[in-house]
């Protein structure tokens, strides 16, 4: 659908919660995470409410594609040494938020497995 009035994320893509925004396109927005786990936390998501990346991907590649490009743009400007571009997928994954949304983390080294 197109966005989710109940929706926390699709909330911020409106400009009804307030973020720190990143980057903004005709697809995506990124803005920082309120609660980061890394000097770069960035969470980008589509302007359109799909609950996760695999419905994401199956309504719209284009899209899904869009969102890696936001990340290693973001990740190039700031000149990152690596960085970690992970989607959550259910509760047991740690997903909170029902709106497909990838993390980008960096700067700092990142352990392997994550938790
Ligand atoms: P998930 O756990 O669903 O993979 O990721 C949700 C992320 O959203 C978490 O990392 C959490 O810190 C972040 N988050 C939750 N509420 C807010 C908010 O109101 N503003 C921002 N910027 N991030 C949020
Ligand atoms: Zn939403």
């Amino acid at each position: 659908m197109a966005l989710d009035s109940a929706c926390l994320f699709c909330r911020i893509i409106l400009g009804e919660i307030p973020a720190d925004i990143v980057l903004r396109n005709d697809n995506v927005v990124a803005f920082n995470d309120i609660n980061p786990q890394a000097p770069t936390h960035v969470l980008i998501v589509p302007r359109l409410h799909v609950e996760n990346a695999g419905e994401l991907a199956q309504i719209s590649p284009s899209i899904t594609a869009d969102l890696f490009n936001a990340a290693a743009e973001i990740a190039a400007q700031r000149a990152l040494s690596g960085h970690r571009a992970v989607f959550n997928t259910g509760a047991d994954a740690g997903q909170s938020v029902f709106h497909a949304h990838l993390h980008l983390l960096g700067g700092r080294a990142l352990a392997w497995p994550p938790g």
